[in-house]
């Protein structure tokens, strides 16, 4: 059995989640197995039905006010004890903070080798051999599992959301949880109106807009597109942005239709972010910046000149 550990986020699940559940029953397919998605937290019926859109035939729901706070102890033996109920042999984890810290601790208690950050299905499933992207996605690796358990972590916006609408089956399992040993003291939010991984059109500066004060043009580029806003790492790491919004090989990885690079030079780390990207369009005043070379438009120029006249087309258009 596929056991697929979707999040979400105040009850909703987002793009995240259905693209798991699409993979995970793409694999039990390959496998010849069923699979089944796990959601721990307080989800409501309706909600847990629209995996089913994806695939998922069974859907088992965990629900205790203990699971508000990410506890990782807590939570790998709840979902040790659901893989151990159903006889799970492989796992499929997002590639992100919840699943790579999850990821490693399964692997412990059921002895199963992990490979994080995988992009696609296996090619071979006997023997098991699955490829993932290596050296910022310059190359893939087959990576050989000998393990009877495996566990895998998936590279959002990697394999993608599948429709695949089948009779969903929910159950509610009852189980003990422990009082978590970690308190939140603080939470900030994201604060784009589009969640960035989910987002189509993403508006993403670098640091060539020179000065967090700069920033307005690019939101009202993003407002004026319904985008969701970005940015390379020297500007979060400078505080002009906030980190949720850094995309690359250190942070966030994101697959738009379109990517709007405002002064980014495209170094390789930044792209290992972005160049998932159906269309990228880069403003930058270098002509021989590598962004150009990723880049499906590229406009040579000074991006602070270039942004008010951006808007103006753009808000013509959508008039
Ligand atoms: C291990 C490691 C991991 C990393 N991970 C990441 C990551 O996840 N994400 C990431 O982004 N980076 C990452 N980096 C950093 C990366 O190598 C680059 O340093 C970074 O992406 C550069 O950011 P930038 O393009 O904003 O800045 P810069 O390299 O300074 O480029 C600024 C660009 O703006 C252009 N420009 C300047 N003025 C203007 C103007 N007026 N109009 C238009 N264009 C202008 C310049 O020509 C230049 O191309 C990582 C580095 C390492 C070593």
């Amino acid at each position: 059995m596929v056991l697929i550990y979707t999040q979400n986020w105040d009850g909703k699940f987002k793009k995240l989640s259905y693209e798991l559940v699409s993979y995970g029953v793409a694999l039990a397919k390959q496998l010849s197995t069923e699979a089944v998605a796990l959601s721990v937290g307080n989800v409501s019926q309706d909600e847990l039905k629209t995996l089913g859109k994806y695939g998922a035939a069974k859907v088992v729901s965990v629900n205790d006010s203990k699971l508000d706070v990410f506890d990782n102890k807590i939570y790998s033996k709840l979902i040790s004890q659901v893989a151990e109920n159903f006889g799970a042999k492989v796992f499929v984890f997002a590639h992100n903070n919840e699943g790579k810290a999850l990821a490693p601790r399964l692997a412990g208690k059921f002895k199963a080798a992990v490979v994080s950050g995988v992009s696609h299905l296996p090619k071979s499933v006997v023997p098991f051999i699955i490829s993932k992207p290596v050296f910022t996605g310059k190359a893939y690796a087959d990576i050989k599992i000998n393990s009877e358990v495996k566990v895998l972590t998936l590279f959002q916006n990697s394999y993608g959301v599948h429709e695949n609408s089948v009779q969903t089956t929910v159950e509610e399992l009852n189980i003990e949880i422990a009082t978590p040993s970690i308190k939140i003291i603080d939470k900030q939010r994201a604060t784009g109106k589009v969640l960035l991984t989910d987002a189509e059109i993403v508006v993403s500066g670098g640091r060539g807009m020179k000065s967090p004060d700069n920033w307005a043009p690019l939101e009202q580029l993003a407002e004026v597109l319904g985008a969701a806003t970005a940015c390379s790492r020297p500007v979060s790491d400078e505080g002009w942005r906030p980190h949720a919004e850094h995309v690359g090989q250190t942070g966030k990885i994101i697959a738009p239709n379109v990517y709007f690079a405002l002064g980014i030079s495209g170094a390789i780390q930044h792209l290992g972010g972005v160049s998932n990207s159906k269309c990228i369009v880069a403003i930058n005043s270098d002509k021989e910046a590598p962004i150009f070379e990723a880049a499906d438009y590229g406009i040579i120029g000074d991006v602070h000149k270039i942004l008010p006249e951006l808007i103006e087309e753009v808000k013509k258009l959508r008039a």
